[in-house]
C-alpha cells in the first residue's frame, strides 16, 4: 500500500517524496488511518519502526484541516510531549520536514536552551508545541502557553517518561488540557505502568503493536565478547581501528564513564566525542553533529543521553558496559539497523556483568551468539555459567587467567577480524601503558 492510499493529502505525499520514502513501514499503515480518523491511539513502537512520521503526518494533516492563519496568542493546538531534548530536538524537525508544504508553525520548547526565544514564540501562539515536560511546566507557570485548546496530545516514548519520573509532570500537563481532544501514546514497551497511564490519558483507544516486544530488529547482527573489565578499551580500540570503523555508537553507563572513554579513546587516536546529561546543550548539540558529519568516528553516550537518537544507517553499536535494565538493552540495539538498514551490535561483558547478560536473554528468550577464541575472554568463566555464585571457581580444565595480567592477549586478534593490523595495535599499545599498568 502507497502513502497516497492511506489518504494523505498532496502537501504531505511531497514532503514524504522529498526525503524518499517509497512504502509506509508497518505503524505508519497501521496508525495513519487510525488517527487521520480522529481515533485515540495506544502504539507499541520502537525507535526505528518510523513512528515519528506515523503520528506527525496525520497530525500535520488534522491540524491543516481547519487552520486559522490568524494565531491566537498563547494558544497550542498540537502538543507532543517527549523525554529528552535531543529526541525533542528530532521530532521538532521531522513536524518541519513533514510540514514543509503546509502554513503551519511549530515551536521546540525544551531546557537547556533561551527561555526568552521561546517564551515570546509561545506568546504569540502556534500550531505544534514540541515539549520536555520540565520546560513546558515553567512556560505554564509563567503564563507563556495556554494548553485549554490542545486538540491533539501525544506522548512519545512514554516509557522512558516514566522511567525518567516524569509521572507528576504528566498528570499536571494532563489537568491543564481539554477533555474534548484526540491523544496519542507511543511507547517502545507497554508494561503495565504505561497501560495504566493510558487508562487515564486516552479515550478508548485503539490499539496498535508493530515490532514485536522484546525483539531486537531482525537485521541486527548481535555479539557478545565475553572479557575482562580492564581489556575493554584496550578491545574496543582494536576492533575499531582494526576494522575501521567509522561511525560507532559506544553505551557506557555513567556519565563519568562517558568522559573516561572519550578521553582513552582520544588517546588511541581515534575521533571521540561524549553524549551525557551533565554537557550543556550546545556541547551535547556539537557532539551529535560531530557524530553525524562524521568527524567523529565514535560518539560515547549515556542511555538517557542518546535515547531516541536518530542517526540514519548507523552502522555499530558497542554495549561497553552491559545495560542493567535489559529493556535498555532493546532500547540500544534499536540505534541501528533502522528502517531496513544492517546493524552489528556488540556487548563486551565482563564476568561481573554476566547476571545482567542473562536478564537480558532472559527477556529476548533467545541467546546472543558469543565471540569465541578472542584473547581476551575471561576463560574461567562462561558467561552463560556466571549467575551461579561459585562458576568462576569451578574447575574447567582451563587455566584461570583471571587475575594474571595476560600479556599475551595484548593486541591479540579477534577470531572474527579479517584484517592483520599488528603495527597499529603496538603503536596504540605503546601509549597506554599506563593505564594497562594499572590495571
Ligand atoms: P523513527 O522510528 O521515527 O525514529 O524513524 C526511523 C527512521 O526511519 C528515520 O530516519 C526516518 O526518517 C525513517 N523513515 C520513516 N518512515 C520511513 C519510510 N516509510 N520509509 C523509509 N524510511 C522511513
Amino acid at each position: 500500500m502507497s502513502f497516497a492510499q492511506l489518504g494523505l493529502t498532496e502537501e504531505l505525499l511531497k514532503a514524504i517524496a522529498d526525503q524518499g520514502y517509497i512504502t509506509p513501514t508497518p505503524v505508519q499503515l497501521k496508525a495513519i488511518p487510525l488517527i487521520l480518523d480522529g481515533q485515540d491511539v495506544l502504539a507499541g513502537a520502537q525507535t526505528g519502526t518510523g513512528k515519528t512520521a506515523s503520528f506527525t503526518l496525520p497530525l500535520l494533516q488534522r491540524l491543516a484541516e481547519n487552520h486559522d492563519p490568524h494565531q491566537k496568542p498563547h494558544r497550542v493546538r498540537a502538543l507532543i510531549l517527549v523525554p529528552t531534548r535531543e529526541l525533542a530536538a528530532q521530532v521538532y524537525e521531522s513536524v518541519k520536514t513533514y510540514g514543509a508544504h503546509l502554513p503551519l508553525h511549530a515551536e521546540a520548547v525544551v531546557g537547556g536552551a533561551s527561555i526568552g526565544i521561546q517564551t515570546r514564540q509561545l506568546r504569540r501562539g502556534c500550531d505544534i508545541v514540541v515539549a520536555t515536560p520540565g520546560r513546558l511546566i515553567d512556560h505554564v507557570q509563567q503564563r507563556n502557553i495556554n494548553l485549554s485548546n490542545v486538540e491533539i496530545l501525544v506522548l512519545d516514548e512514554a516509557d522512558r517518561m516514566l522511567d525518567m519520573g516524569f509521572l507528576p509532570d504528566i498528570k499536571q500537563v494532563m489537568a491543564l488540557l481539554p477533555k474534548k481532544r484526540q491523544s496519542l501514546l507511543f511507547s517502545a514497551t507497554v508494561p503495565n505502568a504505561i497501560k495504566s497511564l493510558a487508562a487515564q490519558l486516552l479515550n478508548n483507544p485503539i490499539e496498535v503493536e508493530v515490532a514485536k516486544q522484546n525483539a531486537t530488529a531482525e537485521n541486527v547482527s548481535e555479539l557478545v565478547y565475553g572479557i575482562d573489565r580492564e581489556y575493554k578499551r584496550e578491545l574496543l580500540s582494536y576492533l575499531i581501528g582494526s576494522n575501521n570503523w567509522k561511525q560507532v555508537l559506544v553505551f557506557v553507563r555513567t556519565k563519568h564513564g562517558a568522559d573516561r572513554l572519550e578521553k582513552q579513546l582520544i588517546e588511541d587516536g581515534i575521533r571521540t566525542a561524549a553524549l551525557h546529561g551533565d554537557k550543556t546543550q550546545g556541547a551535547r548539540n556539537k557532539a551529535l553533529e560531530q557524530f553525524k558529519t562524521g568527524k567523529v568516528q565514535v560518539l560515547v553516550a549515556t542511555d538517557i543521553a542518546a535515547r531516541g537518537l536518530d542517526i540514519e544507517d548507523l552502522p555499530h553499536v558497542v554495549n561497553f558496559d552491559v545495560p542493567q535494565i535489559p529493556e535498555d538493552y532493546i532500547h540500544r540495539i534499536g540505534r541501528t539497523g533502522r528502517a531496513g538498514a544492517d546493524g552489528v551490535a556488540l556487548s563486551l561483558v565482563c564476568p561481573e556483568e554476566a547476571y545482567h547478560l542473562v536478564e537480558i536473554e532472559k527477556l529476548l528468550k533467545r541467546q546472543i551468539p558469543r565471540i569465541a577464541d578472542t584473547g581476551y575472554e575471561p576463560v574461567s568463566l562462561k558467561i552463560a555459567d556466571a549467575p551461579k555464585k561459585n562458576a568462576a571457581h569451578k574447575d574447567t580444565g582451563k587455566k584461570d587467567l583471571r587475575h594474571s595480567k595476560k600479556p599475551a592477549s595484548r593486541g591479540a586478534k579477534p577470531a572474527d577480524s579479517k584484517r592483520t593490523d599488528s603495527k597499529r595495535v603496538e603503536a596504540r599499545g605503546k601509549g597506554r601503558s599506563g593505564s594497562r599498568g594499572k590495571a
